[in-house]
């Protein structure tokens, strides 16, 4: 049995990357994602500079 393992709640992109890094690490990740559809409206129409 794996001794680090996290859950992440939400799979919008800060918890789909966390996940990715993570298993890249070799953590056993589980995430718990509450819409059980795919969200059909845009939320990336472009993409922004970080602004600080
Ligand atoms: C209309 C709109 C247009 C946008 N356009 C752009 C754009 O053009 N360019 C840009 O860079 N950004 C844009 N954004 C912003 C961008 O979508 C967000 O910055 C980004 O989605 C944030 O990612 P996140 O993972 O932090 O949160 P979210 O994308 O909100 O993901 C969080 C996830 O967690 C889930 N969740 C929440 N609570 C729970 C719970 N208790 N249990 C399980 N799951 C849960 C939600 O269902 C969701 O899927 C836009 C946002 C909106 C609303």
């Amino acid at each position: 049995m794996d001794t680090q393992q996290v859950v992440i709640s939400g799979g919008g992109p800060a918890g789909l990357w966390l996940a990715a890094e993570l298993r890249l690490n070799g953590i056993t990740v589980t995430v718990i994602e509450e819409r059980t559809e795919v969200d059909q409206r845009s939320k990336a129409l472009t993409v922004h500079p970080r602004g600080v």
